[in-house]
């Protein structure tokens, strides 16, 4: 049963008090805290076990609110905001005072973003406040993509969740910094590189993954991110018989329908668009962790050539999954 206006008006209440609510969104469920509430952004940082040298994205409802928590807004801003708010999109801009340290990392700029989802921009609405709202699960987890995944990281007397149906996006925002010239892809997501560039008119520097100065300006660059518990590895289509046949145990296999796939390994069949591939990507990687095998292996949904720019987004993540775990 979804959230109704009841839940809402509980989930303000509690927010006033510095309390953490779990909202839906396009992308993935934040763990939501009044943005401007040092104590409640630190609330945040604790329930995760986030460390504090990683910033978080501060959800507004429209322009006039992402102005409050900024000091500059440029004309890129404006552009990006029309063309692409609500949406998957976040924008890194100089800080405005009123936005605790701690949500910066410290930092003197701010990620902010217009999450779409109608519960969600209710609850920003009657709070008349900007939320923080980082993943809701623990720290370099896989991020929650329905109500119950939330529930499985937080007791219900920590985290209220608001339940607004599983998300269609699937992976986090794409994160494109406005300070720099020209403007810089931090993190890929659904919105690519090439739409923020035809919708500015400017060229845009993509993601790459980079120098320690990069990771540091975005925690989506953290080597290791999004992993399941059990140690996953990608293979290219042609060799997924041999990685297979080596002795390394069973495995749950993450790949198209036609893939053959015997005992004692088992098969999540995953969809072949980048889309609807994202969409269902977080929950299979919980599903393959759930049965407790000694390995996950996922077929590149992109084929044996290197992604393209649709996989981009995708690939991220699964490379993050795939990394040797940091400590
Ligand atoms: P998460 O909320 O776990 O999806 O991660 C927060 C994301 O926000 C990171 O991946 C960063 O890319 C981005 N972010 C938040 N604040 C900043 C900032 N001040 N500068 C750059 N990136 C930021
Ligand atoms: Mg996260």
């Amino acid at each position: 049963m979804h959230s109704g206006p009841e839940d809402i008006a509980h989930a303000v209440s509690l927010l006033k008090q510095g309390r953490l609510v779990a909202f839906p969104t396009e992308t993935v469920y934040g763990l939501g805290a009044d943005a401007l509430n040092a104590g409640a952004v630190d609330a945040v940082f604790r329930a995760k076990g986030r460390p504090a040298t990683n910033p978080l994205i501060v959800h507004v409802v429209d322009e006039a609110m992402a102005r409050r928590v900024s000091s500059q807004w440029p004309r890129a801003a404006s552009v990006l905001a029309e063309r692409f708010w609500p949406g998957p999109l976040t924008l890194v801009l100089p800080r405005a005072p009123a936005v605790p340290d701690a949500v910066a990392a410290g930092g003197a700029t701010v990620a902010v973003r217009c999450p779409d989802h109608p519960l969600t921009l209710a609850l920003i609405e009657t709070l008349g406040a900007p939320l923080v709202g980082p993943s809701a699960n623990r720290s370099g987890g896989i991020s929650p993509t329905c109500a119950e995944h939330v529930r499985e990281s937080f007791s219900e007397a920590e985290v209220f969740v608001l339940d607004g149906g599983p998300c269609v996006g699937g992976i986090e925002s794409t994160v494109v910094d406005l300070t720099t010239d020209p403007p810089r892809v931090l993190r890929p997501g659904l919105i690519t590189s090439d739409q923020i560039a035809a919708a500015l008119g400017t060229p845009v520097e993509a993601n790459n993954p980079g120098p320690a100065e990069q990771i540091a300006r975005s925690p989506g660059q953290h080597r290791s991110h999004y992993a399941p518990a059990t140690p996953l590895r990608l293979v290219a289509p042609a060799g997924l018989t041999q990685a297979l046949g080596a002795e390394e145990g069973a495995a749950v296999v993450l790949g198209p329908a036609d893939i053959l796939v015997s005992n004692p390994h088992t098969s999540i069949e995953m969809p072949h668009a980048p889309a609807a591939y994202a969409a269902r990507l977080y929950a299979a990687l919980r599903e393959a962790d759930a049965q407790r095998l000694p390995r996950i292996l996922v077929v590149q949904p992109w084929g044996d050539s290197p992604p393209t720019a649709a996989w981009e987004a995708v690939a991220d993540r699964l490379r993050r999954a795939a990394a040797p775990r940091e400590g």
